[in-house]
């Protein structure tokens, strides 16, 4: 994640608190005189260090749930400068107004964070190694699941550190701090023999001190009485810039013998992680659970987007790439009976494709027998607008095939709409799983906002699942391209149109583009957080039209997140893009993962299994 006040002069990055006071001091001292500094606690959050009266005072600034920024009792401010512009006009209970300043001296850059670089990187080469990614496919899996990988790599990430000596007694841990020179701050991390904890051995006046490592019920680790962190390798991270309770800090790794030097990670820049195999879990429930969930590993069993043979195109493959082509042959497609749904072009059925190297399941919409030209038409106009489209996040498809009669071949999506799916599982599913899947819709739609296209129909019946924690756009049946220069579709007639979720101008004028595609994502958000209810209750579509003329809005369904009716409420303005949205709940659904990821709440819902 970019860092919010890199662009600022008074910022100084990850500096402490000592240096901070440095260069306020060379800068003069005057009342009011400040800068603006990381946060090495709380991640995203800052300091304000400034003077008043000779004397050194220092803020915290948290970034909260919702991505806004404040300082404890004070106003919420949309980013670090907004609120250093604020303060400069209303002291509102600092010692007093913002007044000058403390710029960085030329060539002096922001200090970079130790724990975003380290932990950006971490999550990129793990996610490029697990899953063998590159280029889009790898940055649509670490927006989509950051989150879920920081925890996977939390759990093992030290491992990989030269300073991680595995489990070895105490007395073997003293005679390695021994051997050699002894410095002060010269460490290791061992594991202790007792249920799996961890202690810190370190070396200060040729002495040997060991700290325990405590992990509290939420999994977080600390020194006693110390603070808290995530991961262990973050808690020697911080270790080494703050003593924090030790008799010194980190200073010098210990390295261990046992670690060839090829497996040593070179942190900050390019910590190396294991390469895993792919991790194939073996046959699924529908819900993206193994058939044992591990209550105490929480995200270890939980399968990621990338896991299915759903996340990348199966023309991905280059093997496979050399036959694609619109039209598919009929003998390579198998049709089952089992019908997955229907609509008045026909049915959707089951069936299994079979390409160059490998069979994959597919979803055919298959066309009436009846089929006249106009319907023969739109499907193929269906077909050439999906033809266009490659994201993890919108259902591919796989090719046309003309036979009995004409069939859409698509990938499949077993977990059926998203609507019907959230209200059959209404006490499973959290809160955060439901935003998690709204992340992902709003990446699919940033995708179709950026190749130009309109979608025109989206709604949670239009959104299919892969499993519990996968969601894909479907249904391109309205759909258009836009040309070069438009930035909307203009449709000459009405048609059949899904009114409840159309914008005004869309109604009015017949006026399609990204923002009345956000409109509907807006009411989408809200069918998914009331768990698959109908729109506007029992109102006609004509009704809608004027309640919305009116002004007013659906209201906030029962126990949705404050910060996600809000994002509808912006989605209903007319006046959003799909990037912006995308920003949005982005921001929102990391700070809950990493909050709620490991506690109780999540974990109690999200355990249950399908039928
Ligand atoms: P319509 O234009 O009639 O709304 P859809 O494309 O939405 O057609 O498909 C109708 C139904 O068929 C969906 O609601 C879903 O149940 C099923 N279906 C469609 N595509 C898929 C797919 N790729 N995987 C699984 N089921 C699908
Ligand atoms: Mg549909």
């Amino acid at each position: 994640m970019p860092d919010a006040a890199a662009h600022l002069p008074f910022y100084y990055g990850s500096i402490a608190r000592s240096e901070a006071e440095e260069h306020l001091k060379l800068a003069g001292m005057s009342d009011g005189l400040f800068l603006l500094r990381q946060c090495l606690r709380s991640l995203g959050g800052y300091v304000l260090s400034m003077v008043y009266n000779l004397q050194f005072y220092h803020y915290a600034i948290e970034r909260q749930m919702n991505g806004t920024y404040a300082i404890a009792g004070g106003k919420a401010h949309c980013g670090p400068e907004e609120l250093c512009e604020f303060y400069s006009k209303d002291a509102d209970g600092l010692c007093c107004t913002l007044r000058k300043p403390c710029n960085r001296p030329s060539g002096v850059e922001p200090q970079p964070g130790v724990f975003d670089s380290m932990r950006d990187n971490m999550v990129r080469e793990y996610v490029r190694q697990t899953w063998k990614l590159e280029g889009d496919a790898l940055e649509q899996a670490i927006i989509s699941q950051a989150p879920q990988v920081e925890k996977l790599i939390a759990t093992t990430a030290h491992e990989r550190m030269p300073w991680y000596h595995g489990s070895i007694a105490r007395d073997e841990a003293e005679r390695r701090l021994y051997s050699g020179a002894q410095p002060d701050g010269k460490f290791l991390l061992r594991e202790r023999k007792e249920n799996g904890t961890y202690a810190l051995s370190l070396v200060y006046g040729k002495t040997v001190y060991h700290y325990r490592v405590d992990q509290d019920k939420s999994g977080k680790y600390s020194i006693p009485e110390g603070t808290k962190f995530d991961t262990l390798w973050q808690l020697v991270e911080y270790l080494k810039l703050k003593p924090d309770g030790l008799i010194f800090y980190l200073r010098e790794t210990c390295p261990n013998p046992n670690m060839p030097a090829s497996a040593a990670p070179v942190p900050p820049t390019h910590p190396s992680v294991t390469a895993h195999p792919r991790r194939h879990l073996g046959p699924l429930n529908a819900d993206g659970y193994t058939p044992e969930p591990s209550r105490t590993c929480p995200g270890k069993s939980r399968l990621l987007p990338m896991d299915t043979s759903v996340y990348e195109s199966p023309y991905s493959d280059p093997e496979e790439l050399k036959d694609k082509k619109l039209f598919l042959k009929r003998d390579h497609l198998m049709i089952d009976e089992v019908e997955l749904g229907a609509g008045n072009f026909g049915c959707v059925k089951k069936g299994v494709y079979k390409m160059r190297k490998k069979q994959i399941d597919v979803a055919i919409k298959v066309l009436k027998s009846n089929n006249e030209k106009t319907v023969k038409d739109e499907m193929m106009k269906e077909a050439q607008i999906m033809h266009q489209l490659d994201n993890p996040y919108i259902v591919r498809m796989i090719g046309v095939c003309e036979a009995e009669s004409l069939m859409l071949v698509m990938e499949m999506a077993s977990g059926g709409p998203l609507n019907k799916f959230l209200s059959s599982r209404k006490d499973e599913i959290t809160m955060s799983n439901i935003v998690e899947l709204m992340h992902q819709v709003s990446m699919g739609m940033k995708y179709l906002e950026e190749k130009n296209f309109v979608h025109r129909d989206l709604a949670a019946r239009n959104v299919l699942l892969v499993n519990q924690h996968y969601a894909k756009i479907s249904d391109f049946g309205l759909s258009k391209a836009l040309g070069a220069d438009d930035s909307y579709y203009k449709a000459r007639t009405a048609g059949k149109w899904p009114l409840k979720w159309y914008a005004p101008e869309c109604i009015l004028y017949h006026k399609f583009s990204s923002k009345s595609d956000v409109w509907s994502y807006g009411v989408t958000m809200w069918e998914a957080f009331s768990y698959g209810q109908k729109p506007y209750k029992k109102m006609k579509g004509p009704e809608v039209i004027s309640f919305i003329e009116q002004g007013k809005r659906m209201d906030c369904p029962t126990d949705c997140p404050a910060e996600m009716y809000t994002l509808m409420q912006q989605c209903w303005t007319y006046k959003w893009e799909e990037h912006t949205v995308e920003n949005i709940i982005r921001s929102y659904y990391y700070s809950i993962a990493t909050k709620t990821e490991n506690g109780p709440e999540t974990e109690d819902k999200s355990k249950a299994t399908l039928p």
